[in-house]
């Protein structure tokens, strides 16, 4: 008996030993995504975080060392709108319907792994296309070791109205058996309920389907579909429990009205107006602009039926959209990196970072917003967005330079998540 304690003493003490060896990553120039750059830089990594940043002749002797030559280092990116079960299918719903909960895992874990590899790091799932928590399930396999896995955050449900974006709206009334992907629901009760039971199954975010959405039948999007009492009552329901709220609202109505109830993110923002510019600088909310879709759906998806309304509104009003933008950018609203993409091509998702350089962001602004505003809009300031000491080794890199082409974060080379390279090319 005591000699097995002994061996698992020992066995203790070598797997912590192998587990706390220092390991520095040394290359010619690191962004940190606090808005500094360090030339010939060393990032020095204890187990999952980072233990130090510097320059690589200070770094201690004997310790492991990953050169990575001229390649520019950066923390690892976040995706705070990613929509993983899905399959880059130009009809969602339709998807849905003819997919089970398990072949939406699979799916995930396929995209979520590509998403890693592309250098999204962490990812936000605002709701995602399933009556059950398959994203969940992914996250949970991948939080316990199972699977290698960027880190999951989000919500298990978007929460939408009767004849909302969230509803499948294309079925007669005969067909009352269809099962929706999101939570249909109306009146405050049943929004309190549908909150509390987001919470209870796994949610660290609640979704809310303010307005109409792009690309459900049925619906406008210039319309707000949660009356004031609903939106107040699933706010207060969220925030008693600590968990924040991120609301869909395409509408100017919309924005204001979810900024006044206390959303954290705002999703989309496609009729942003000044009034809303103002509240957005008052109130600290991040607008989170989901520009990629849109390109996604012109360059790719022209002649789609399913897709013909979400075409339509995008190519009548991206001009408008995207002048509010450069102004929000402008005048300092917290504008961070989200795709809406299902991360089946995951390196179209760095279209998001080149999106937001052609709207007026630097490129060290648009590195930032896809790392450290993120991180903090998650709550997660302490953990990642930047690489500094204390903090998750969360860490990409490519081979150009990103301050002089932000193209280039379309071609990662290094992927490390925790302290573990995931991908290495030379
Ligand atoms: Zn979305």
């Amino acid at each position: 008996m005591k000699s097995n304690l002994l061996k698992i003493f020992f066995f203790c003490l070598v797997i912590t030993s192998a587990f706390s060896q220092k390991t520095a990553i040394i290359s010619k120039a690191l962004i940190d995504g606090t808005g500094k750059t360090i030339t010939n830089a060393a990032v020095i990594i204890e187990g999952e975080r980072i233990i130090s940043v510097g320059k690589k002749e200070n770094i201690p002797s004997g310790i492991t060392i990953i050169d990575l030559g001229d390649y520019t280092l950066m923390p690892g990116f976040i995706d705070m709108h990613c929509h993983p079960l899905g399959n880059a299918h130009d009809d969602y719903q339709i998807y849905h319907l003819e997919n089970s909960s398990a072949d939406k895992a699979l799916q995930c874990l396929t995209n979520v792994q590509g998403m890693l590899k592309a250098g999204w790091t962490s990812i936000r799932v605002p709701g995602d296309l399933d009556v059950g928590y398959a994203h969940f399930a992914v996250r949970d396999a991948i939080n316990k070791g199972a699977f290698q896995g960027p880190r999951i955050f989000g919500a298990g449900h978007w929460i939408s109205v009767t004849g909302g974006g969230g509803d499948l709206n294309f079925f007669s009334d005969e067909q009352t058996g269809v099962k929706v992907d999101g939570l249909v629901v109306d009146g405050p009760e049943e929004l309190r309920k549908a909150v509390r039971n987001e919470i209870k199954y796994g949610s660290d975010w609640i979704k809310l389907l303010v307005t109409g959405a792009f690309m459900t039948a049925g619906d406008n999007p210039q319309n707000v579909h949660f009356s004031k009492e609903e939106l107040t009552v699933a706010m207060d329901e969220a925030t008693r429990r600590d968990v924040p709220v991120m609301a869909h609202a395409h509408s100017a109505e919309g924005i204001t009205m979810a900024i006044r109830a206390g959303a954290k993110t705002i999703e989309h923002g496609s009729f942003l107006d000044d009034e809303g510019i103002d509240l957005f600088l008052k109130n600290g909310t991040y607008l989170i602009p989901t520009l990629t879709i849109g390109k996604w759906f012109l360059e790719f998806n022209e002649n789609s039926q399913a897709l013909a309304k979400a075409i339509a509104i995008t190519k009548k009003y991206r001009p408008q959209t995207e002048l509010m933008l450069a102004k929000a950018i402008k005048a300092g609203v917290k504008v961070g990196v989200g795709t809406d993409l299902t991360g089946t091509y995951p390196e179209y998702c760095a279209n998001e970072f080149s999106e937001l350089v052609r709207l007026g962001m630097t490129p060290m602004q648009a590195i930032m917003a896809g790392t450290k505003v993120n991180a903090d809009a998650l709550g997660k300031s302490n953990d990642l967005g930047t690489i500094e000491a204390g903090k998750f080794a969360d860490i990409v890199a490519v081979k150009g330079d990103p301050l002089k082409d932000i193209n280039e974060l379309k071609k990662i080379k290094f992927v490390m998540k925790g302290g573990k390279v995931i991908k290495l090319e030379k």
